[in-house]
């Protein structure tokens, strides 16, 4: 499960000129009348060799950003499967493989002219994802787009910065006030965008990877909801309190809130450990990552057993928080759980 971000690292963007060439190198091999003839072969991820579009796009341009952590589905509409032997297409393109082949390859050339032109409209329309869609301009467009294509990390370096944004401003406005920025200030006037990048990564890092998914904008929304249904199971349960002097029944109910609110909280934390911000140290025999779900303020000093009282905390921080206890700590998480 590698959710990353745009930039897995920043030594890898050193050689500035070599990333801007290497995306020129390419822009120019697969040019838009060498799209227009391209066959599904030469397009297609997955027959296991690396001369074809799309491996290019997401693994040989990786130092453009990394669009990994994303279903082949959701971002390339058409790929081939070595299991299955055949080609496969997303019905989002169309409803037969050929048509779905024509109208990807259609997209692809209508985004590079939209992408030309800044054609802010078009280029939001299109039916692939805004991680690919972005990453294509930036490799076509290295000075009219820069290579972070997440709403994520778009936003988190507007607010590092201090540009104000509206929640409904896209890619598009986001990567223009950041241009904007760029150009009206003595620093970074004279950078490159691909230098400009760095700049950034470099100075402000990028956004906390306790934010889940990171850029990966579906996988975002496929949680979120997950996330909701759970708060729905939680809040159900707690109705669900058995009222008289059973005591057993109030502990396996107790029990079961805390089985709830458990996985609710190592869900949301996404593997990463709320305290220290690294991945769990290993993963369960469910292959799942393997954390320890704690309250900020311990229940009996009256914390509530709620999602926003506990956190999903690697092995080591769970142990330093009940031993070191220390305030710094607590104020810390309690900020990981506020923080939308
Ligand atoms: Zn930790
Ligand atoms: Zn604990």
């Amino acid at each position: 499960m590698a959710f990353e971000h745009d930039y897995t690292s920043k030594q890898a963007i050193d050689d500035i000129e070599g990333v801007i060439a290497q995306a020129r190198t390419f822009s120019s091999q697969y040019n838009r009348s060498v799209i227009k003839n391209m066959t599904m072969e030469q397009y297609c991820i997955g027959h296991g060799d690396h001369d074809n579009f799309c491996y290019k796009i997401e693994r040989e341009l990786e130092r453009m950003g990394n669009i990994t952590g994303m279903s082949r589905q959701k971002k390339f509409g058409v790929w081939y499967d070595k299991k299955l032997g055949k080609y496969q297409h997303t019905k989002k393109f169309g409803n037969s493989l050929e048509d779905a082949w024509i109208n990807a390859k259609n997209e692809i050339l209508k985004l590079l002219e939209a992408g030309e032109k800044r054609n802010y409209a078009i280029i939001e329309k299109s039916n692939f994802s805004q991680l690919f869609r972005y990453k294509l301009l930036a490799i076509y467009y290295p000075d009219i787009y820069i290579s972070i294509y997440s709403d994520n990390h778009l936003r988190w370096f507007c607010d590092q910065l201090g540009i104000r944004y509206e929640s409904s401003e896209k890619a598009y406005e986001l990567q223009r006030k950041l241009i904007q920025y760029k150009e009206q200030h003595e620093d970074t006037r004279d950078m490159s965008l691909v230098m400009y990048v760095k700049w950034l990564y470099g100075e402000h890092d990028g956004p906390p990877k306790t934010e889940w998914a990171g850029s990966n904008v579906d996988a975002h929304k496929e949680l979120e909801k997950q996330l909701r249904e759970m708060e729905k199971e939680i809040e159900d349960h707690a109705k669900k309190r058995p009222d008289g002097n059973d005591s057993r029944l109030v502990e396996e109910w107790k029990i079961a809130r805390w089985d709830l609110v458990s996985a609710y909280v190592k869900k949301r934390a996404g593997g990463i450990c709320q305290l220290c911000g690294m991945p769990a140290p290993f993963n369960n025999k469910k292959d799942e990552p393997y954390l320890e779900c704690h309250h900020i303020i311990w229940m009996r000093r009256g914390g509530d057993d709620k999602p926003d009282n506990a956190v999903a905390l690697c092995p080591n921080c769970h142990k330093k928080m009940h031993i070191l206890d220390r305030e710094d700590d607590v104020a810390y998480l309690k900020k990981q759980v506020t923080k939308k």
